[in-house]
């Protein structure tokens, strides 16, 4: 049994055949999906579709590429959606300086809210980071946490990965584990403890192999979930199943 732990389907990309795109995830042995919300429109989306399938789970937050338009207003939001039984974590946040440090005050500022909100409401925290390591260790080591933290698509170096590890953090792989040249995230999964990975597509992003460059979809997360194997070089079926432990452990209210 498998969890894609963090995907988009609320996205435009599945206005056509999000029903389909369901069907084909339960097909492949999906047990649960975790949809990411991330803006206070994406939150409630993914609410609506959790709604209609027992095996759909939502979480809500803002992105930080997302903060540009929001005021304190979307964080009261996002503290009311929080509230929904379908709820299973406050995320994706964090920082993102890839393309630009021009709202950095603004993304520290409501990443800090969510911490808030995810130790105000006992939820897992979501965390999406990119270019911004330093940034996000400082904030998370000076306040207080929420008890479940997992950094998502985890691409950091083998230091970031101890540190995670120390602070009990949890880290997910997608579909890059399964590309030719990322040695980076392969050594990754190879030291990685397996009780404390996750996987994830990040439908519809980052297709993994053979898939690579199409739309994603959770019915793939089993080639990333293979690729780790292979990796570890430890049989499928056991990976499976400690994977989905983690993950269950980690989302279940
Ligand atoms: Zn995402």
């Amino acid at each position: 049994m498998l969890i894609d732990t963090h995907c988009h389907l609320d996205f435009p990309d599945f206005e056509k055949d999000r029903q389909e795109t369901i069907e084909r995830a339960q097909k492949e042995n999906i047990r649960y999906i975790i949809n990411i919300g991330t803006s206070v429109s994406s939150s409630v989306k993914s609410i609506e579709i959790s709604q209609k399938h027992d095996f759909i789970f939502a979480t809500a937050g803002i992105h930080p590429t997302d903060v540009e338009n929001i005021s304190i207003n979307d964080i009261e939001k996002i503290d009311e959606i929080a509230k929904n039984p379908k709820i299973a974590g406050i995320g994706e946040v964090g920082l993102d300086f890839h393309y630009s440090r021009k709202f950095e005050k603004k993304q520290r500022e409501f990443f800090t809210y969510q911490i808030e909100l995810a130790e105000k409401h006992k939820l897992p925290l979501v965390i999406h980071q990119r270019e911004a390591e330093q940034e996000i260790k400082e904030i998370l080591e000076n306040r207080k946490l929420p008890e479940k933290i997992v950094f998502h698509c985890f691409s950091g170096d083998e230091e970031m990965l101890g540190w995670c590890m120390k602070k009990g953090f949890y880290i997910s792989f997608t579909g890059i584990v399964t590309f030719p040249k990322a040695s980076n995230v392969h050594n990754l999964v190879k030291i990685a403890p397996l009780d404390r990975i996750f996987i994830e597509t990040d439908a519809p992003f980052l297709a993994p192999v053979p898939f690579r460059g199409k739309r994603n979809e959770p019915s793939y997360v089993r080639f990333i979930l293979e690729k780790i194997a292979q990796i570890k070089q430890m049989d499928k079926e056991k990976i499976e199943d400690i994977i989905f432990r983690n993950s269950l452990t980690f989302f279940k209210r």
